[in-house]
């Protein structure tokens, strides 16, 4: 006789969801895994503050099949988007851990349907912390401490910048790999707690890379430009949506070369480097904002880079 259980077994960085129909003793549970398995693999079990940690969910064609599989990461639901790879039986998700991510112990809340009723498991986790530094900065004392007009621009460019944030494409626009916008050397990683003239104002939202003004900087990826314009932070400022929650963003440009609305491709020259904005010299800051939340574009373009393998792009 068959019962309906469920068997949840977690393993190293892997956990496997075992749906109804597992058999009673004698049968061996063993026999009806292969049929019987979605399986969750997360890239890692103790992600850094302000990374990404991708899942990768293997549901071979089971009877009765996974319905309305839902991954929660704190109270957000993940999208689950076709695997790039393996697209005709598992799906993806990338889980943005904030910067400001409490520390430790920590969840995913997995939820489906089958014949046999709704269920719920959770996967365990822990957050750990990023090793930051400080960067101390000195900057036009005018961008540190806002005239009344400097600030209410600013609250004008964060209200317009969030209602982008907030409003990208669910349709994959990027494939295969994300690339450096510019070939050049990191100056300022992401992450970095940020003095300006001795207060501290920010923690670094994207990396910085050493570019001159007037360097060339390309598209990471496809997509569609949201913003090209200049705001009082970031300088000149382009966003790019690829889709999926994710967007990026190249800021303190001396030239934009986009509009927007514009289709682009990966590669292509969206403007050139410089130091605009609130900055101590020229240099191209990239960011990567992933759910809504900035996560390191480095180790987002490498967790892309092991789950896109072989993916044209
Ligand atoms: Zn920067």
């Amino acid at each position: 006789m068959k019962s309906s259980r469920i068997k949840i077994f977690a393993l190293a960085t892997t956990t496997w969801i075992m749906l109804s129909g597992l058999s009673t003793a004698g049968d061996g549970i063993q026999s009806h895994l292969p049929n019987q398995a979605a399986t969750i693999t997360l890239s890692s079990d103790a992600p850094v503050n302000g990374s990404t940690l991708l899942l990768e969910i293997d549901t071979p064609k089971v009877s009765p099949p996974l319905m309305n599989l839902q991954i929660q990461f704190d109270n957000q639901s993940i999208p689950l988007l076709q695997h790039p790879i393996r697209p005709d039986n598992a799906f993806f998700g990338m889980v943005a851990i904030p910067l400001q991510a409490k520390l430790g112990p920590s969840m995913l809340t997995v939820a489906w349907e089958d014949s046999n009723g709704k269920h719920k498991h959770s996967i365990a986790f822990r957050i750990i912390a990023g090793s930051y530094l400080t960067d101390r900065l000195s900057v036009d004392p005018g961008k540190v401490d806002l005239s009344k007009t400097d600030l209410a621009r600013v609250k004008r460019e964060k209200k317009e910048i969030n209602r982008i944030y907030a409003s990208g494409s669910m349709q994959r626009l990027w494939q295969g790999l994300f690339q450096l916008p510019v070939n050049s050397m990191v100056t300022s990683a992401f992450g970095n707690k940020r003095t300006f003239n001795g207060q501290l104002r920010s923690y670094h939202n994207g990396v910085d890379f050493r570019a001159p003004v007037g360097q060339p900087v390309f598209a990471a990826n496809s997509g569609i430009v949201k913003l090209a314009k200049n705001l009082f932070f970031s300088g000149n400022l382009i966003i790019v949506d690829h889709g999926t929650g994710v967007f990026s963003n190249y800021a303190h440009l001396s030239r934009i070369n986009v509009e927007p609305g514009q289709h682009i491709e990966k590669g292509q020259p969206l403007g050139l480097s410089g130091a605009t904005g609130r900055v101590n010299g020229p240099h191209l800051h990239w960011g990567v904002k992933l759910n809504g939340t900035y996560i390191d574009p480095l180790q987002f373009a490498d967790v892309i880079a092991a789950l896109v393998g072989t993916e044209a792009g």
